[in-house]
């Protein structure tokens, strides 16, 4: 016959019953994180994706022109609802005698503003892939997006303390602070004058301890900047966007920066603007030439903004473009 404390042991060996007197294990821990980094190799290069994080976007905040049937239409052929989750990626190249960062994040700066709540992960995603941030030999910014510098600095010191910048000449016009009579002129013509000075602050503490430190260079449009990477003026999204072109063994990869933002509907319209375009005209006609230099090419694409790890490739059929990401490999 079986006892009373036999039915019990029973039972809680069934997990139907608690008792007390034995240990339980505690809830399941949720890490709640997500690894941030996506690798690949680019004939001898290695290439890593690293995420700064994702925040909800409305598509007609992005893409003010867009009809309802284009967001319809993209949101389905993409499987996604509106908000869209945006991505903040930057680019890790490892040339075999160079490590070379493209953009640098947010750095969890303004994180108040709703744009940016919630990135600043690629320091913890940098050193999740296998890299200190000492050992960046170089960073290449595309553009001056607070998205894409932010994370030059920590606090008032240099996060990568022994990497130099390179920023194109065209964009040097970020660096305001530098000219007292383009300072004086940039006040005088602001709207808002707390955000132009706030403006002037944020990037006189970004780009000041590379400046100070002699690790700070510009450089002119279209050059060879190391080995196997050179930049390509596509001037729109800023007076002076810049994507760089990798390049190893024959295989390509273009560095595009901010020329799409919203891949569900600017692959299929590539016409379409972004509301955060200075030139909207220049951006759509740098898209379309990237995006037709990306399919003669063969090349890999890689965005700032597209769905982690935003590196896949342009195809043109059916009269249009389409985004292929790229397939979850061991390099
Ligand atoms: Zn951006």
């Amino acid at each position: 016959m079986i006892t009373v404390k036999r039915a019990f042991v029973v039972l809680v060996m069934a997990g139907l019953a608690t008792d007390p007197s034995v240990p339980v294990r505690g809830a399941a821990r949720m890490p709640k994180t997500q690894p941030g980094f996506y690798r690949m190799m680019l004939g001898d290069f290695e290439v890593t994706a690293l995420n700064d994080g994702v925040v909800a976007y409305s598509i007609r905040r992005l893409l003010p022109t867009a009809t309802a049937d284009q967001i319809k239409s993209g949101l389905l052929e993409n499987g996604l609802t509106d908000p869209v989750g945006l991505s903040y990626n930057a680019f890790l190249i490892n040339t075999g005698s160079k490590l070379v960062l493209i953009d640098t994040g947010t750095g969890g700066k303004l994180d108040d503003v709703p744009e940016f709540h919630g990135a600043g992960h690629l320091m913890t995603n940098l050193r999740a892939a296998g890299y200190r941030p000492e050992d960046i030999d170089e960073i290449y910014i595309t553009h001056q997006g607070q998205d894409h510098i932010g994370g030059l600095t920590i606090g008032k010191e240099r996060a990568f303390p022994n990497a130099v910048i390179r920023v194109p000449e065209s964009e040097k016009n970020m660096l305001i602070f530098l000219d007292p009579a383009k300072t004086a002129a940039f006040l005088a013509q602001a709207h808002n004058h707390a955000d132009a000075n706030a403006w002037l602050q944020f990037t006189r503490d970004l780009f000041q301890p590379y400046i100070s430190a002699g690790k700070f260079q510009t450089f002119d449009e279209d050059v060879t900047l190391t080995p196997g990477i050179r930049a390509l003026g596509t001037h729109g999204h800023t007076l002076g966007h810049t994507s760089y072109v990798v390049e190893s063994q024959g295989q390509t990869l273009i560095v595009m920066g901010d020329l799409v933002l919203m891949g569900a509907l600017q692959f299929s319209d590539p016409s379409l603007g972004s509301a955060f375009d200075r030139d909207p005209k220049a951006a759509a006609q740098q898209r379309l030439r990237v995006f037709k230099m990306a399919v003669d090419t063969h090349s890999w694409v890689a965005g700032g903004h597209l769905s982690f790890p935003g590196i896949g490739q342009v195809r043109f059929e059916e009269n249009r473009y389409w985004w292929s990401p790229v397939s979850y490999t061991i390099p």
